[in-house]
Protein backbone atom coordinates (compact mmCIF):
# COMPACT_ATOMS: atom_id res chain seq x y z
CA UNK A 1 0.00 0.00 0.00
CA UNK A 2 1.67 2.93 -1.13
CA UNK A 3 -0.32 6.48 -0.87
CA UNK A 4 0.71 9.21 -3.35
CA UNK A 5 3.16 11.11 -1.80
CA UNK A 6 2.69 14.74 -1.59
CA UNK A 7 0.45 16.86 -4.30
CA UNK A 8 -0.59 14.91 -6.92
CA UNK A 9 -2.76 12.38 -6.26
CA UNK A 10 -2.76 9.16 -8.81
CA UNK A 11 -5.28 10.61 -11.16
CA UNK A 12 -5.96 7.86 -13.67
CA UNK A 13 -5.57 4.74 -10.78
CA UNK A 14 -9.13 4.49 -11.32
CA UNK A 15 -9.21 2.62 -15.04
CA UNK A 16 -7.39 2.42 -17.60
CA UNK A 17 -9.16 4.07 -20.20
CA UNK A 18 -8.60 7.37 -17.94
CA UNK A 19 -4.78 6.54 -17.35
CA UNK A 20 -4.65 6.29 -21.73
CA UNK A 21 -6.36 9.34 -22.10
CA UNK A 22 -4.08 11.53 -19.85
CA UNK A 23 -1.21 9.95 -21.54
CA UNK A 24 -1.69 9.84 -24.64
CA UNK A 25 1.47 9.14 -27.08
CA UNK A 26 -0.58 9.55 -30.26
CA UNK A 27 -2.64 12.44 -29.58
CA UNK A 28 -2.77 15.62 -27.30
CA UNK A 29 -4.13 14.22 -24.11
CA UNK A 30 -7.41 16.86 -23.64
CA UNK A 31 -7.07 15.17 -19.67
CA UNK A 32 -4.58 16.72 -17.68
CA UNK A 33 -3.21 17.58 -13.88
CA UNK A 34 -2.36 21.00 -13.64
CA UNK A 35 0.53 22.31 -11.51
CA UNK A 36 -1.85 22.78 -8.91
CA UNK A 37 -2.70 19.35 -8.47
CA UNK A 38 -6.03 19.61 -9.85
CA UNK A 39 -7.54 17.22 -12.73
CA UNK A 40 -8.55 19.17 -15.87
CA UNK A 41 -10.66 18.45 -18.86
CA UNK A 42 -10.22 20.67 -22.01
CA UNK A 43 -13.75 21.29 -23.33
CA UNK A 44 -12.77 23.47 -26.58
CA UNK A 45 -10.77 26.10 -28.15
CA UNK A 46 -11.05 29.54 -27.61
CA UNK A 47 -9.78 32.07 -30.05
CA UNK A 48 -6.68 34.17 -29.04
CA UNK A 49 -6.27 37.87 -31.09
CA UNK A 50 -2.64 37.15 -31.42
CA UNK A 51 -2.09 33.58 -30.44
CA UNK A 52 -2.51 30.11 -31.11
CA UNK A 53 -5.96 29.05 -29.97
CA UNK A 54 -6.04 28.49 -26.50
CA UNK A 55 -7.90 25.18 -24.76
CA UNK A 56 -10.60 25.95 -22.02
CA UNK A 57 -10.68 23.78 -19.56
CA UNK A 58 -12.67 22.54 -16.69
CA UNK A 59 -12.12 21.02 -13.48
CA UNK A 60 -13.11 17.48 -13.93
CA UNK A 61 -14.94 15.79 -11.04
CA UNK A 62 -15.69 12.59 -12.04
CA UNK A 63 -14.32 9.99 -14.19
CA UNK A 64 -15.71 10.04 -17.43
CA UNK A 65 -15.29 6.44 -18.43
CA UNK A 66 -16.25 4.69 -15.33
CA UNK A 67 -17.76 7.16 -13.17
CA UNK A 68 -15.24 7.21 -10.05
CA UNK A 69 -15.52 11.03 -8.11
CA UNK A 70 -11.73 11.95 -8.65
CA UNK A 71 -11.86 15.52 -6.10
CA UNK A 72 -14.37 17.18 -4.60
CA UNK A 73 -15.21 20.87 -5.21
CA UNK A 74 -14.03 22.18 -1.98
CA UNK A 75 -10.85 19.94 -2.86
CA UNK A 76 -10.62 22.36 -6.33
CA UNK A 77 -11.20 25.41 -4.67
CA UNK A 78 -8.95 25.15 -1.94
CA UNK A 79 -6.02 23.87 -4.13
CA UNK A 80 -6.99 26.96 -6.96
CA UNK A 81 -7.21 29.40 -4.09
CA UNK A 82 -11.09 29.57 -4.21
CA UNK A 83 -11.66 31.94 -7.39
CA UNK A 84 -14.98 32.22 -9.03
CA UNK A 85 -15.86 34.68 -6.98
CA UNK A 86 -17.79 32.09 -4.59
CA UNK A 87 -16.92 34.25 -1.66
CA UNK A 88 -18.85 37.27 -2.79
ZN1 LIG B 1 -12.03 5.85 -14.37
Amino acid sequence: MVDAPGASQSFGSCCAELKDAMSGEEFEPLITAGEDGVLYMSVGLIDLEDEEPGMVDHPLFFCPFCGTKLQTVEEVRAKTGGENGADD
